[in-house]
């Protein structure tokens, strides 16, 4: 019997380590989760033998009729699930999606609004050194400092200054509810298009436990693979407007992208089932309690939260006052068997890789079984190693009271499959 194991042991090796680091580790970066197993079935499926350019019912090549039946599913659940008129699961990745929708409503040297990446916005929103601020003519809003939220007022003016073609909301690192429709308000303005970039919250989303942008944008992206639980992939929903859904059809392929991964569009279409499934609005609403849990515990332990809280599943620990850096607390909590990462903070003094605060998320602790009490107590670890940030005997105190809840709560055992 031929298996990885006795064909390739050096990559199985690799495997079986990461396999391990997973199941021995406590998950906290925001954007990642454990997709199931039947999700990862479909994407270790033959689909990944088949091209299919082009669309159901509309291919380059032969053979599609059974393909293009996966990709309708996932088509369909994904209108459902966003209560969207349109949907395009083809993107290979959130980064994908957005420069397909950015080319379909706008052209190179055009103006985009989007929020800048050390305030919490994302690299393709407009940052100098991705596509985005390459391709297009890019002017960043940001958070007001006092209260740790988006300047609305900013996002206006730089709005009637700029006159973009596209303004982008949505974030990688925010931990508060946006109003969509102050954006929509705001881009009617200036006649701009309305692009929201939804990564982080989808799965909320898709749960009702945050708002619905899809009823305000032009164009809803996403990730398939962060709080939504599906496979690492991209998707763009929208509401009917044939003229502009048009172009977001033709700007994935030919425009952007080649043949879909088909193997990949199937998992998808089995995570969207698993989202639409009766268990995962409790899921989503467990994933917000147990951010807000450890929130509460990190600011009674006496460390700053930026905006002063969480309303979805996320939020960012503030170090300034502390004297850490994020890189410092990032190292020591990772010794600790606590996977977190750096992130900038509002007025940040430190440089993007250094940085002075943590970003903390909690959808793949939920999905392994955690709750409120875990959670909480988990914060209380975090902050020990926080307090004690050089003192090897409360790290590795730490990093067994972790190994020993993972091995309470298998990621793939007991609560999974
Ligand atoms: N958009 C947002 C808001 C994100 O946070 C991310 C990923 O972190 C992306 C887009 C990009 O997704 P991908 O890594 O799949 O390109």
């Amino acid at each position: 019997d031929l298996n990885i194991a006795s064909f390739d042991p050096e990559l199985w090796d690799s495997i079986q380590k990461e396999t391990r680091r997973q199941e021995e580790h406590i998950e906290l970066i925001a954007s990642e989760n454990y997709a199931s197993p039947l999700v990862m079935e479909a994407q270790g499926s033959v689909l990944t033998n088949k091209y299919a350019e082009g669309y159901p019912g509309k291919r380059y090549y032969g053979g599609c009729e059974f393909v293009d039946e996966a990709e309708r599913l996932a088509i369909e659940r994904a209108k459902q699930l966003f209560g969207a008129d349109y949907a395009n699961v083809q993107p290979h990745s959130g980064s994908q999606a957005n420069a397909a929708v950015y080319l379909a409503l706008a052209s190179p040297g055009d103006t985009i609004l989007g929020m800048s990446l050390d305030h919490g916005g994302h690299l393709t929103h407009g940052a100098k050194v991705n596509f985005s601020g390459k391709v297009f003519n890019a002017v960043q809003y940001g958070l007001d400092p006092e209260t740790g939220e988006i300047d609305y007022k900013q996002v206006d003016e730089l709005a009637q200054e700029h006159k973009p073609k596209i303004i982008v909301a949505g974030f990688s690192a925010y931990s508060r509810v946006v109003d969509w429709a102050r954006f929509r308000e705001i881009a009617d303005k200036v006649g701009a298009y309305l692009v929201v970039d939804m990564a982080h919250v989808s799965g909320l989303i898709a749960a009702g436990v945050y708002p619905n942008p899809v009823p305000y944008a032009d164009a809803c992206t996403t990730t398939t693979h962060k709080t939504l639980r599906g496979p690492r992939g991209g998707l763009i929903v929208a509401r009917d407007n044939p003229e502009i859904t048009k172009k977001f059809q033709s700007l994935i392929f030919p425009g952007t992208q080649g043949g879909p991964l088909m193997h990949v569009i199937a998992a998808k279409a089995v995570a969207f089932k698993e989202a639409l499934g009766s268990d995962f609005g409790a899921y989503q609403q467990r994933v917000v309690d147990n951010a807000r849990a450890m929130a509460k515990t990190v600011q009674e332990r006496g460390y700053n939260v930026v905006s002063g809280g969480t309303d979805n599943h996320l939020f960012l620990i503030d170090l300034v006052d502390k004297g850490l850096t994020g890189k410092d607390a990032d190292a020591a909590l990772g010794e600790a068997h606590i996977t977190v990462n750096k992130n900038t903070v509002p007025n940040d003094p430190q440089s993007p890789f250094v940085t002075s605060g943590l970003r903390i998320g909690t959808p793949a602790i939920t999905t392994r079984g955690f709750d409120t009490e875990d959670a909480s107590q988990l914060a209380h670890w975090i902050c020990d190693v926080l307090d004690n940030i050089s003192d090897q005997g409360v790290i590795s105190r730490v990093r067994e009271q972790v190994v020993d809840i993972c091995r309470r709560k298998p990621v793939y055992q007991a609560n999974q499959g």
